[in-house]
């Protein structure tokens, strides 16, 4: 986390846990109480606020936040004027009940009530319990510029759009982050100028579907209605453009793409600019149509496999990475197996894998029982994640003997003699120092690998 030296006096200590777009809102948390005299640090036990911005997503997510907060529990206790704040998606999720169960709980704050912060800290040191877990309809913080947290000066995330609409089964996200709206981009377009102009090589496009981007004016895509509105619109294929005209050297990525709503369009436009980095995340959950269908998530296998098959077939070395759910209500055997079976046509270069927790509130909590017991959950989760290194390393062991453009983000962890930096399809790439300084881009030679991590020379 940067130090922050403003000097109201007042210390923040902010910790992330969840996805990019919750590291991306403390961010904007950051900015709003440092324009309040706020200065961060990174030792909880000296702040005078400890804020933590958290995740709700899996049971085990949960979970982790409350155990961390007895550590901040103790400060209070030696401190009492201590402030303890929950943000994001718990605090949504859990409301006023938090501050009950989790009696030194000052302030609960929801992720679209982030503006009220300053005012809800002020009710805080007062003595009164402060929440606003409100969601809102239109707020993308547009126009407020994030401070960069344990930034390297090289990468950053940009958020396009905020919420979901899409209600897969098992999925908390609808509910904890609201209704989906997307930022008007021509602040997008200025936040990545802007991040070019202080050095910055490299923007991540964020939203939990970039895929369904829609900017007509502002407010719910789905109140976007004349035919007027629609032409006059721009979406994710046409924003992806304008970041990618902003600069040659400024690289552009985006996560996540959704299979149901991926388009050729945005894959063309990936193809024919090199500094879109050719890289997709695009989650599959399961390999198999009925499972698919009770998730929700409005694609079947034959469906998804075609989107791979247009990625394959319009950027033949592009990345492709994945999440995967094993255990979901009522998945047999044989429906398991569909899943290996995608992935072995996949052949994914990387996955996020996950055991199926049941969330509440979701559609899958109140229609489906979660009847795969633990063990067997487990279990196909293991036989998933042995596949997946298997894919990984094969992956790895292929980009060796190729010439990778790299764009250098610091020194590598394991030497002080050697620097790293991402190729295209988001790999390690790990290189002798010489001259070499970060945000400068390098053609290397990869010339051998570990499991994930290409070794080799500039050339
Ligand atoms: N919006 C993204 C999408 O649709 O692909 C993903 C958002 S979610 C933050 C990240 C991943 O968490 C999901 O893709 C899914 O694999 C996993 N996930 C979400 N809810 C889950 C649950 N109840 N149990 C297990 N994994 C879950
Ligand atoms: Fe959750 Fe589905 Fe939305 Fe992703 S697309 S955030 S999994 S509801």
């Amino acid at each position: 986390m940067i130090e922050n030296t403003s000097s109201s006096g007042k210390k923040l200590f902010l910790e992330s846990y969840g996805c990019q777009m919750n590291f991306s809102d403390s961010e904007i948390v950051a900015s709003i109480l440092t324009s309040k005299g706020y200065s961060t640090t990174k030792n909880f036990e000296e702040a005078d606020v400890i804020f933590v911005n958290t995740c709700a997503i899996r049971e085990n997510a949960e979970s982790r936040v409350r155990q961390r907060l007895q550590d901040f529990k103790k400060v209070k206790q030696k401190k009492p004027d201590t402030v303890i704040g929950v943000l994001g998606c718990m605090a949504e999720r859990l409301k006023s009940q938090f501050l009950e169960q989790e009696k030194l709980l000052d302030i609960v704050v929801g992720p679209d009530a982030y503006r009220d912060l300053p005012q809800l800290l002020e009710q805080a040191e007062s003595g009164q319990k402060a929440v606003n877990v409100i969601l809102s309809r239109e707020e993308t913080y547009a126009d407020i510029s994030p401070v960069r947290i344990d930034s390297n000066g090289v990468s950053a995330f940009i958020s396009i759009t905020r919420g979901c609409d899409n209600m897969c089964s098992f999925c908390v996200v609808p509910f904890t982050r609201g209704r989906e709206r997307s930022r008007n981009p021509e602040s997008i377009v200025a936040e990545a100028c802007d991040l070019f102009e202080k050095g910055y090589r490299e923007v991540t496009l964020l939203g939990q579907n970039v895929d369904s981007y829609l900017w007509a004016g502002g407010g719910l895509k789905k109140e976007i209605l004349t035919e007027q509105q629609k032409a006059a619109s721009v979406n994710f294929s046409g924003l992806l453009e304008m970041i990618a005209l902003i600069h040659p050297d400024l690289r552009v990525r985006f996560s996540t793409s959704h299979p149901k709503d991926m388009t050729n369009e945005v894959l063309e436009v990936m193809a024919k600019y090199d500094n879109i980095c050719k890289y997709i995340h695009l989650p599959v959950q399961s390999g198999n149509s009925r499972i698919l269908e009770l998730m929700n998530r409005g694609y079947n296998r034959e469906w998804y496999s075609d989107r791979i098959a247009a990625i394959k077939r319009i950027m033949p070395d592009c990345g492709i990475s994945t999440d995967i759910i094993s255990g979901f209500c009522s998945e047999t055997e044989e429906e398991h197996q569909d899943t290996l079976r995608l992935m072995e046509q996949v052949q994914y270069d990387f996955a996020y894998m996950f055991m199926y927790s049941e969330r509440p509130k979701t559609l899958a909590e109140r229609k489906y029982k979660d009847d795969i017991a633990e063990e067997v959950k487990k279990r196909r989760l293991q036989e998933i994640v042995q596949l997946q290194q298997q894919h990984s390393a094969l992956k790895t062991k292929a980009a060796v003997g190729k010439v990778h453009r790299v764009l250098i983000e610091g020194v590598s962890k394991k030497s002080e003699a050697q620097l790293c930096g991402r190729n295209s399809q988001n790999t390690m790439v790990v290189f002798d120092k010489g001259q070499y300084k970060k945000g400068e881009y390098v053609n290397v030679l990869a010339e051998s690998c570990t499991a994930t991590t290409l070794i080799g020379r500039v050339i």
